[in-house]
């Protein structure tokens, strides 16, 4: 599991009754893709043989909050937060909608777009699902009703 490290977005307490050894998570804030995510679901799946990969975004979430507003307002950020959300960027330039859904949209089109990156840069991951072996979903969650919303691509 790929999704955020806000403090309301735990896995194992959205999807209640996991306890010790179920969930293989890996959380970073606006669950961006990158090396130590692609190695960390490749760990989870090729060696624990974890069945399924999900990329969660959430309903607000800060970090893609920030990017969109680095797109609407040029707002700049700085340190490494700038660099890490360099992905999220991208999928806030590609959303066409810059009205009151345009964060909510971007959360979607995020978690869409990181089950893709995952199966277009990790060789072993697309080999797992090519064998059948491993599915990957993307998912949002929304924070003030709790339903956990699992996405497919139009
Ligand atoms: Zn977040």
């Amino acid at each position: 599991m790929l999704t955020c490290s806000d403090s309301r977005v735990v896995p194992e307490l959205i999807f209640g009754g996991v306890t010790l050894g179920e969930l293989f998570v890996a959380r970073n804030a606006g669950n961006v893709v990158d090396t130590d995510v692609l190695g960390t679901i490749e760990y989870g799946t090729e060696h624990l043989h974890a069945p399924l990969i999900v990329v969660m975004g959430h309903k607000r979430c800060g970090a893609v909050s920030a990017a969109c507003d680095v797109v609407a307002h040029g707002t700049k950020l700085d340190g490494s937060i700038g660099k890490m959300i360099q992905p999220i960027l991208a999928v806030a330039l590609a959303e066409t909608d810059r009205g009151e859904a345009f964060i909510d949209k971007t959360v979607h089109a995020n978690a869409l777009n990181g089950a893709e990156r995952i199966l277009a840069e990790s060789p072993i991951v697309a080999r797992l699902v090519d064998e059948g072996k491993v599915k990957i979903v993307s998912a949002y969650y929304d924070l003030d009703t709790g339903v956990v919303e699992f996405m497919h691509k139009a």
